[in-house]
């Protein structure tokens, strides 16, 4: 996971775009007279997020004072997130604030929506939160599906929140034999606590992230395959060391926890790839 800046908007004046052109008389008074509960509702959110505590937000089904699940979520879908919708330049923010357009979930595929970090079917008055907002891609929001955390160890990292810091926690070992294959692994650093650790585990089971890293190394080394042979034929095993290990290097400069950079150092420690595993099973 990367961390992201937070989102600049705050729940009151996104609420407040949203809701900006309702033209049904009474829904307008309902909603305008559940601004406060949504305020509300994000600072509670912010001040839990900080201190570890998200599971301790309860779910609710109607938004005081009288608003329900249905007529929230089309506070969302119709008044937000809908092309040409008033609230829509807050969503398109949101969704432009992962570096590249990657998701900050599996830090590889494509953005393709803002995902509810607590699922508006169970917490409406966060609906359209900016704080609750993520940008993700399609699978990663799936996967999430409307899991509702009720343990601390059990509540999803949060890209505003969470700092994984730039120690080294995903490493990849190379499967010594043909055909060859990365196997990843989340690795404690000596300064993550307890809780941390098993929440980076839950998140790099429920989002599949080993079988994600693996086959995109796979794909890597079908692209690297032929240079590494011209490197071992002119230079032997060293020279398929070294270039290895200089990949590793640029990849870990920019980003130390990615998984090339985690393929990279597994395979140039690797004396059995360096020295022919690298080729294509006969
Ligand atoms: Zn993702």
């Amino acid at each position: 996971m990367w961390s992201l800046e937070r989102p600049a908007h705050s729940a009151r004046s996104t609420f407040e775009i949203c809701i900006s052109r309702v033209r049904d008389p009474g829904l307008a008074v309902r909603l305008a007279a559940a601004t406060p509960t949504i305020v509300a509702a994000s600072a509670q959110f912010d001040r839990a997020a900080r201190h570890s505590r998200l599971h301790e937000i309860v779910a609710h089904n109607t938004v005081d004072p009288d608003i329900t699940v249905e007529e929230m979520n089309k506070v969302y879908t119709q008044r937000m997130a809908k092309s040409g919708a008033p609230g829509r330049d807050v969503y398109d923010e949101i969704f432009a604030s992962s570096p590249n357009g990657r998701c900050p979930l599996c830090m590889q595929r494509s953005v393709a929506t803002l995902d509810h970090y607590l699922p508006k079917a169970h917490f409406p008055s966060l609906a359209v939160a900016p704080l609750n907002l993520i940008p993700a891609c399609s699978d990663c929001n799936k996967a999430k599906l409307d899991a509702i955390p009720m343990t601390e160890e059990e509540v999803p990292l949060h890209p505003y929140y969470d700092e994984l810091g730039d120690e080294i926690w995903l490493n990849a070992v190379v499967i010594e034999r043909q055909p060859t294959a990365l196997r990843f692994v989340v690795t404690r650093p000596a300064g993550w606590a307890d809780i941390l650790s098993t929440r980076v585990a839950n998140h790099f089971r429920s989002l599949g992230l080993a079988a994600l890293f693996a086959s995109e190394a796979a794909e890597e080394l079908l692209n690297i395959r032929h240079q590494l042979s011209v490197l071992r034929d002119a230079y032997s095993v060293d020279g398929v060391r070294d270039e290895l290990e200089r990949r590793a290097a640029s990849c870990s400069a920019v980003r130390p926890n990615g998984w090339r950079t985690a393929a990279y150092r597994a395979w140039f420690e690797s004396d059995w790839f360096c020295n022919g595993g690298f080729l294509a099973p006969r």
